[in-house]
């Protein structure tokens, strides 16, 4: 047995069963994580001492036989914009270097209490803003599946980690696609979950009305499992008993964004394919147009930019964080620290959201952008009327060279256009693995659903992956697959 290809539940049970102990997979674990950053860069920090007392700690709790959750003692990566009181939580930028947090997020509190083992920090585009990675301060992340390639982003290095076995699954967080993207291009399951659904507080803010964390991992039943620990609402819609004759599942194909240009036709062939597996297992597909897609990526910039403007205003050089040297005045405080502090990335949004917020600009962009914002909301709610679920891809393409798209910003933001009407109309959403290109790179597809239908989203991926195997397949060679093949 390879622990390190294990379903995070698979190892939750080996555990409870006293086959594992927590303390040896955690070693097992951060070993990898250790001997495989430096070529992946997947972690900004790996946390080993309290890790290791982490393990100990859940394993004294298991062995006096508290009943914890079924992921009690497995391992699990954080995206570094989540605080935690273990080690530093930097959000990938130069501005937060160094930065303890006194608190924990709501979420890692909940995983905590649950018996998670956090074993390390990810990396990150800055402060999540990007689609690659390659934006962190501490250098881009590589893709276990191609390791001159991307592994997508923000979340990146949470999406590395997991592919590349470092870690059974991980948190990532979504304001544009910044779970579901990174799945995409590394083969992996993960979930945006419904708006509000799950607390954002301790997660390092970029824009606020869209932001949420979610699960990361190799299948749906794992994301379930961990949908199901960090949820504060209720992530379920009423199913009807599994006994009962269920009504087929009407599962939208919206075919204006199967149109797109810009749509590879290896991820649209996969897609497709999907559409039909899903046929076979029963559900009903019906071809159906949602308008208003051009509009999704210019709507989400200009909303994502306003509010990363007033967010990014808290960094100032004098609450915490970097402060520059030799500043005289507070004007140059200010100036010099945030001159220095923010790469270019997030200095372009800051500048872009001022400029649609300022009152002789609002108008015309900002206002404008709520105004779509409502009618593109209006367009999935009806959608969602008729159908259960709306499948289409999760992004254009599968994961580029690292560098490809760098000097083209533009390029890089339409990446989002399938994945942002998500957040911006509050929906739940997930990606799954679902094929592969001519290049072996991972393609995903992605499940739209209504607001709480988690269960119904995640419950339609499980019998996909009943029915297929893409979400099995691990990268071809890299170093860390072979580790622990002796357990
Ligand atoms: N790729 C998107 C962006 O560049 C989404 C980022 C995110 O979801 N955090 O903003």
């Amino acid at each position: 047995m390879n622990i390190h290809h294990l379903t995070a539940l698979e190892l939750g049970s080996l555990i409870k069963a006293k086959q594992l102990s927590a303390p040896e997979v955690a070693r097992a674990f951060l070993d990898a994580s250790a001997a495989d950053n430096a070529t992946l860069n997947a972690y900004t920090e790996i946390l080993e001492e309290s890790a290791m007392a982490a393990a100990t700690a859940v394993q004294k709790r298991l062995d006096a036989g508290e009943s914890l959750s079924p992921l009690a003692g497995v391992p699990m990566a954080l995206k570094d914009n989540i605080c935690s009181t273990e080690g530093t939580t930097t959000a990938a930028s130069k501005m937060l270097g160094g930065y303890r947090s006194p608190f924990d997020a709501a979420a890692v509190e909940k995983l905590k209490a649950a018996g998670a083992v956090i074993i390390g920090k990810t990396n990150m585009d800055e402060f999540a803003m990007g689609s690659s990675t390659e934006k962190s301060y501490y250098g881009p992340t590589r893709n276990p599946w191609g390791k001159n390639r991307v592994p997508g982003g923000s979340s990146g290095g949470s999406a590395a980690a997991v592919a590349a076995g470092l870690a059974p699954y991980a948190l990532g967080t979504d304001t544009g696609g910044s779970v579901r993207q990174p799945c995409g291009f590394c083969n992996l399951t993960g979930v945006k979950p419904t708006y509000g659904s799950v607390s954002r507080h301790g997660l390092i803010s970029y824009a606020s009305s869209l932001d949420q964390i979610g699960p990361m991992a190799r299948d749906a039943a794992d994301c379930a499992a961990i949908l199901s620990i960090l949820a504060s609402l209720a992530v379920d819609t009423p199913h009807p008993p599994t006994d009962a004759p269920r009504p087929p599942l009407k599962i939208a194909m919206p075919t204006n964004h199967y149109d797109l240009p810009g749509l590879a036709p290896a991820v649209r062939a996969q897609v497709l394919k999907t559409a039909d597996t899903l046929r076979s297992l029963g559900a009903e597909i019906v071809e159906t147009t949602i308008p208003l897609l051009e509009c999704t990526v210019p709507t989400y910039l200009i909303i994502a930019c306003a509010e990363a403007s007033s967010n990014m205003a808290r960094y100032d050089g004098v609450k915490y964080g970097y402060r520059a040297l030799e500043t005289p005045t507070i004007n140059d405080v200010f100036c010099k620290t945030r001159a220095e502090g923010f790469g270019a990335e997030a200095k372009r949004r800051i500048l872009f959201g001022t400029f649609v917020l300022l009152s002789e600009n609002y108008d015309t962009w900002y206002r404008k952008a709520v105004q779509t914002r409502e009618m593109i909301k209006a367009a999935y709610d009806e959608a969602l009327k008729a159908c259960d679920l709306i499948l289409t891809p999760v992004s254009p393409t599968p994961a580029y060279e690292i560098g490809a798209n760098i000097e083209d910003p533009l390029e890089m933001y339409l990446g989002d256009i399938y994945t942002a009407s998500a957040n911006l109309a509050g929906l739940p959403a997930a990606a799954a693995p679902c094929g592969f290109d001519g290049d072996g790179m991972p393609i995903g597809m992605q499940l739209i659903g209504r607001p709480y239908s988690e269960s119904l989203i995640l419950d339609t991926l499980a019998s996909y992956q009943e029915a297929t195997d893409f979400h099995k397949k691990r990268p071809p060679s890299p170093d860390s697959m072979e580790r622990g093949a002796a357990k």
